[in-house]
């Protein structure tokens, strides 16, 4: 089993990111090792998923960050393989748009939130206001009043904490991904999209450009996880040079917030019940099939 808990950052101990490894897999040596274990995560999200669907109170917010490369989206594909796709939603956040930018930054966000009863994934997010904007110093961009920009960081991360605590009240539960890996495993899979015909489509001039800045984003990448780890809203840094380590520690992460909501089916009322009978006597006593 996958102890998750290595990886959590609830606010209880500081991140730092050079401390931590990527390639860690802990007592699982291979894919075919740890591969009982996700089939078994991957059944009991399904189960778990019904019935968040079915009662329709609580949310769930899975927040994928992380550098170029990294396996977001495939992270995304397998881990999410078999569960209801009309339970799930899955929104990805790119340069915002002349028109998203007239408006406060939240407010393309607030659009994709997750109905009751669904699994929403972000796949980057809210977050890249205080990753990319900072370290390509994009706030300009965003016509803020300029005297309401001086600690525009600092008030982030506030706003992003309060914001969270608001989903977490409101049953909209955030589980937030950074999917780390090392530099030179970048390398490695952007090499594979230039070499290897069926990824080329996969390559960006712009993941290059990015790969240039490691060390800034890096440093936001843990200011901000540290600014915004919470009990309501954890952070999870996952080991991800190995990938199939990366999908097995986010499937257990799931599973296991979705088993703490103790989510049940909706109980039937005797009247009900009496209405299930009668009717399976009706069909039962039908003659013509
Ligand atoms: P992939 O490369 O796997 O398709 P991706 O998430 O990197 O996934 P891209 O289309 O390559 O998708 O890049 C989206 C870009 O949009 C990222 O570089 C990200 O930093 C940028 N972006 C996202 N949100 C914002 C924002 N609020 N302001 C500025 N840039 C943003
Ligand atoms: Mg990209």
């Amino acid at each position: 089993m996958v102890d998750s808990r290595l990886f959590r950052y609830d606010g209880e101990r500081k991140l730092n990111l050079a401390e931590v490894k990527t390639d860690f897999t802990g007592d699982f040596k291979s894919k075919d090792d740890a591969a009982e274990d996700f089939k078994e995560n991957i059944e009991a999200m399904i189960e778990e998923q019904n019935k968040l669907f079915a009662t329709g109170g609580y949310a769930l917010l899975i927040i994928f960050q992380a550098m170029d490369a990294a396996g977001k989206d495939g992270a995304i594909s397998h881990v999410m393989s078999g569960l209801n796709p009309q339970g799930t939603q899955v929104y990805s956040f790119k340069q915002p748009s002349d028109e998203e930018l007239r408006h406060d930054y939240l407010w393309r966000v607030n659009k994709c939130l997750p109905e009751r009863g669904k699994i929403g994934i972000f796949n980057r997010s809210y977050y890249e206001e205080m990753l990319v904007v900072r370290v390509h110093d994009l706030i300009a961009g965003e016509h803020i009043p300029e005297d309401l920009t001086k600690d525009i960081w600092e008030n982030r991360y506030e706003q992003i904490n309060n914001y969270e605590r608001y989903l977490f009240d409101n049953g909209i539960i955030p589980i937030k991904f950074f999917l780390n890996i090392s530099k030179s495993e970048q390398k490695k899979r952007l090499l594979a999209r230039i070499d290897n015909k069926a990824k080329n489509w996969k390559f960006s001039e712009a993941d290059i450009k990015e790969r240039n800045f490691w060390d800034e984003y890096h440093k936001c990448y843990e200011e901000t996880i540290n600014k915004t780890s919470s009990k309501h809203a954890p952070w999870y840094v996952v080991p991800s040079d190995k990938k199939w380590f990366s999908r097995l520690t986010i499937s257990d992460v799931i599973v296991k917030k979705l088993k703490s909501l103790y989510l049940k089916y909706p109980q039937l009322s005797n009247e009900q019940e009496n209405l299930l009978l009668k009717y399976r006597k009706l069909l039962n006593e039908d003659q013509a099939n």
